[in-house]
Formats: structure tokens, sequence, C-alpha cells
């Protein structure tokens, strides 16, 4: 978009217009449907120049014979990464991030629920409104289950309750975003990836583009129970501490309550003088000790949560426009 500063580190002039991120895993089935139907909207475009970018996350099937076919048969446009195995999703996607030449960069899903035509109105979209970001927000789902509409729902709502940064909900990565958030992305080097909350996290010009999400065209999905759970442990532990607070808010909660309790073993012992031998001094242990273990642990969660934003190594600030030096 406009030239406006984005980093200190001045990064290389895009070469293309447009470079479209595939993620693949295990799709042989859908790769020449997804291919044909991409290459008509690339086509239908005109851009000056265009590039497809696959990324094999260590498929098993014959996927990587697939792309090879792909890039030998459209060398000017095709390219392809492949994992030496499964990293997941979100890691592949990095991958592919990580080589993009593009002014704008397209994310989206190989299995066409994410429909490619989408991207023709996105780009004008994007472009009539300057933005930074256009992702994708879904209206609906087809095809899929009751069970994954309900736990994505809840883990949507979920995030937006405990993060800072406003995640869209109802998001997938399907998205539009310019070569400047690219550029902050690959600045930021965490180990665990939720590029949404990342995309979130870098600000600029966002917006969502609604559409209801198809259901796979092939194949099956990739993203099993233990995957789903771990890119939620991931989105939360990424981008909120409100977890890590959890010990020291009830160790408060805890100490308010015994000292009430305290303040009436006292009473107890001292005014009415109704109780067994031991329990008073019993009580005082038990009550303190566990008001002040909570305490503890919830100072180290303070500790651990600046720890782990210093660990995460994001950059501290991004800047949007530099009017430059004044000059005297
Ligand atoms: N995918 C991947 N690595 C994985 C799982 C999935 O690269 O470990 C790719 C997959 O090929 C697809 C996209 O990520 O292009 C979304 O995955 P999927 O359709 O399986 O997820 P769902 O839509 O069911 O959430
Ligand atoms: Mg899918």
């Amino acid at each position: 978009m406009a030239d406006s500063v984005s980093s200190a580190r001045v990064s290389a002039a895009p070469a293309v217009s447009l470079s479209v991120v595939v993620p693949v895993f295990n799709e042989e089935a859908v790769l020449p449907l997804f291919y044909a139907r991409i290459r008509a909207v690339l086509d239908g475009l005109r851009l000056p120049s265009w590039e497809l970018i696959f990324i094999n996350d260590g498929s098993r099937d014959r996927t990587l014979d697939g792309l090879r076919a792909l890039a030998a048969a459209d060398p000017a446009h095709v390219r392809y990464l492949s994992l030496s195995r499964n990293f997941g999703h979100q890691i592949a996607v990095s991958a592919g991030l990580d080589v993009t030449r593009g002014e704008v960069v397209a994310i989206i899903d190989a299995d066409l629920q994410d429909p490619p035509e989408l991207i023709a109105p996105m780009l004008a979209e994007l472009r009539a409104g300057q933005l930074d970001v256009l992702y994708a927000q879904r209206r609906k789902r087809e095809g899929e289950s009751f069970a994954k509409t309900l736990t994505a729902r809840g883990f949507y709502r979920t995030m937006a309750a405990l993060t800072s940064v406003e995640i869209p909900v109802d998001t997938g990565d399907f998205r539009l975003i310019t070569h400047r958030v690219v550029d902050v992305l690959r600045r930021m080097p965490e180990q665990h990836k939720f590029l949404r909350g990342q995309i979130a996290w870098v600000g600029f010009r966002q917006q969502a583009f609604l559409y209801d999400r198809a259901a796979r065209a092939a194949g099956e999905t990739g993203y099993t129970w233990k995957k789903m759970l771990r890119l939620a442990t991931d989105a939360l532990t990424g981008f909120s501490n409100v977890p890590l607070k959890l010990a020291s808010f009830m160790g408060f909660a805890v100490s308010g309550v015994s000292l009430l309790l305290m303040l009436y073993t006292l009473y107890s012992r001292l005014v009415l003088k109704d109780y067994q031998p031991g329990w008073a001094s019993l009580m005082m242990t038990v009550l303190f000790l566990g008001g002040i273990q909570l305490i503890a642990v919830g100072l180290i969660g303070e500790y651990l949560g600046r720890l782990s934003d210093n660990v995460r190594n994001r950059p501290l600030y991004i800047l949007g426009e530099d009017s430059g030096e004044i000059k005297a």
C-alpha cells in the first residue's frame, strides 16, 4: 500500500503484485481442483505478476508429487516448499510467509473451504479501503460437525474475553495482508505461532470481509482434536496472561476468607473457650499457609508473565508513519 515506514529494518521492495500462500497436508485429492480454480481467479485479475506458494507440511500421501508436477507445468507462477515432516498449519503458513515477494499476500486453505473466487472482491476492497489486513469472517459453516462449530464458537468467545489484543471472532487464517504486515510477522520470532492473534496484534488498518464457509471439496480435515487443542493453548498462552494471574487472584480471595476464619478461631479460643485442644493452632497454621502459598505462586506467575513477554521477543511497537526528522 502507501510507502510509509514499517520498520527500522529496510526490507526489499515487493517483486510481484500478489502472493498466494497455501499450506497443504495430505491434499492430493483437492490439489488439482484447487489449482484450477485459483488459476482461473488469478488469470482473471490481470495482475502484472503473481506467485502461488505451496507449503507441503509433511504430507503422507502423494501431495508432494502433485506439487512437483504443478511447479513443472507452471514454473512462472508456482513455487513449493516441502517441510521435512508435519509441523502444523501455523508453522507451514509462517514458512510460506518467509518467502513471499508480494505487495499483497493472500493466505488460503487448499481444501476449497475458503472459496478462491473471493480473492478478487477482497483485493478490490483492500485497495479501495487502503487496508493492511482484510480477514474473511465466517457467516456460516457448511459440512462441519456440530461439535466443531460449538468448540470453535466457544474458543473464539473465550479468547475475546481473556486477551488484551482484539482477535476477531469466527475468523480463520483466510485473509489478505500487505507486505508491511508480513515484514512485521517475520520479525516476531515466537515459537508458538497463532497467526490470527499476531496479525491482530500488528495493528494498521484491519477490516472484516463476511463470507459463507463451504464444506471441504475432498479429503479429510488435517486438524485433529489434538492439533486444535494445541492451537487453542498457543493462542491463550501467547496472548493472555490471565491464567497466570489466576493464582494471585485466588491467593487474595483465600487470604480474605482465611482472615475471617482466623478471627473466628481466636474468638472461639479466647472468648468462648469452646474448642478442642490443638484445634486453634492447627486452624491458624492451615489458613495462614494456604493464603501465603497461593499469593507466592501468584507472584511467581506475575514474573513468569513478564518473562514470557520478553522471551516472545516481539517488537515493542510498530511504526505506521513518520514525518521524518525536523531540519534545523
Ligand atoms: N494443514 C497443514 N498442516 C496440518 C493440518 C492442516 O498444512 O497439520 C493445511 C491443510 O492442508 C489445509 C489447511 O491447513 O490447507 C486447513 O486444514 P484443514 O482443512 O484440515 O482444517 P479445518 O478446515 O478442518 O479446520
Ligand atoms: Mg478445511
